[in-house]
């Protein structure tokens, strides 16, 4: 199931994407409870498969199911689906509980940058603020140049979860999405918290969509790639994480507890833009494409803040 957010006369839905249009979730299932003539209809649609997505994650397999039902009875109906041209997306999550970066989660990027791996998952946080969708403008701001790209695979956590183990972490994943963690490196470098660098605005584009991890049984086996303008700029395998999805979930929910809607960006592998020689940055204009294999494709074109 690919879900996505949007917004829709004023309000954040949830969807799914099938080839023919978007599954208004909440909607289609209300139709067919009352296509079955069930009463309140509405009211177990809100309870069952919620339009947000945060609601809907906690309601964990049960919604899941319900959401099924919806898109096995949109199949049969297709004056259900809404064109996906036409819809205002959102990030996956618009507003996920937590966001949770990973420094330095590949061997040749660490190595790129002068850098040794870490013993222990080196994490910097970012705010849903900074998040875009699919397609939104990342912005170059007034204050920088130095704009430079990170393709990330994005774990999204499904079940609530306290010292969860490596063996079981896979199970509070809700699925996956693409994370471009667009830094701002003079701001990021220049002092040792990242927390400037990494919360500009319109500098996290996160999404299109989530697939759910029935999609991906392997999340450490997946091509990830960057173009830069149709140039390859990174292309690795998540393989190559030096602390795994698991890993980090059990690092993570040892010290905060895991929450539905929680992502987690799980660090960029070699290719970005400031060590290269020379340094290379996005500038307006631009067209920034990652594809994630089995995930899907996230592209941003580059623009100017305005004043
Ligand atoms: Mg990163």
């Amino acid at each position: 199931m690919r879900l996505v957010s949007f917004r829709r006369q004023d309000a954040v839905r949830l969807g799914a994407e099938l080839e023919g249009g978007v599954v208004d979730l909440n909607q289609v299932y209300a139709a067919q409870l009352a296509d079955r003539g069930e009463a309140d209809a509405e009211v177990r649609a809100a309870t069952d498969v919620p339009p947000d997505i945060l609601a809907f994650l906690a309601g964990g397999e049960t919604a899941l199911a319900a959401a099924r039902d919806a898109i096995a009875f949109a199949t049969d109906h297709a004056e259900l689906l809404l064109p996906a041209g036409e819809l205002e997306l959102l990030p996956p999550v618009p507003r996920p509980p937590k966001i949770i970066c990973v420094a330095r989660n590949y061997g040749e990027h660490a190595a790129e940058a002068n850098l040794n791996v870490l013993e222990h998952p080196n994490l910097f946080i970012r705010f849903a603020q900074s998040l875009i969708p699919h397609e939104a403008p990342i912005l170059v701001p007034k204050v920088s140049k130095n704009v430079d790209w990170e393709a990330e695979l994005a774990v999204i956590i499904g079940r609530p979860g306290k010292h969860v183990t490596k063996e079981a972490a896979l199970d509070h994943v809700a699925g996956y999405s693409i994370f471009n963690d667009v830094s701002i490196r003079d701001w990021q470098l220049r002092v040792p918290q990242f927390g400037a660098g990494k919360n500009f605005d319109a500098s996290g584009p996160f999404g299109p969509a989530l697939v759910t991890k029935d999609e991906i049984p392997d999340p450490q086996a997946l091509k990830i790639e960057l173009e830069l303008n149709g140039e390859v700029m990174q292309s690795a395998s998540t393989a190559d994480m030096v602390f795994s999805v698991a890993d980090l979930i059990e690092h993570i929910s040892a010290f905060a507890t895991l929450e539905p809607g929680d992502v987690i960006a799980t660090g960029t592998p070699s290719g970005v833009g400031f060590v290269r020689k020379p340094p290379r940055f996005l500038e307006p204009g631009d067209t920034v494409r990652i594809e994630i294999e089995r995930v899907g494709v996230l592209e941003n074109p580059v623009a100017a803040e305005k004043s």
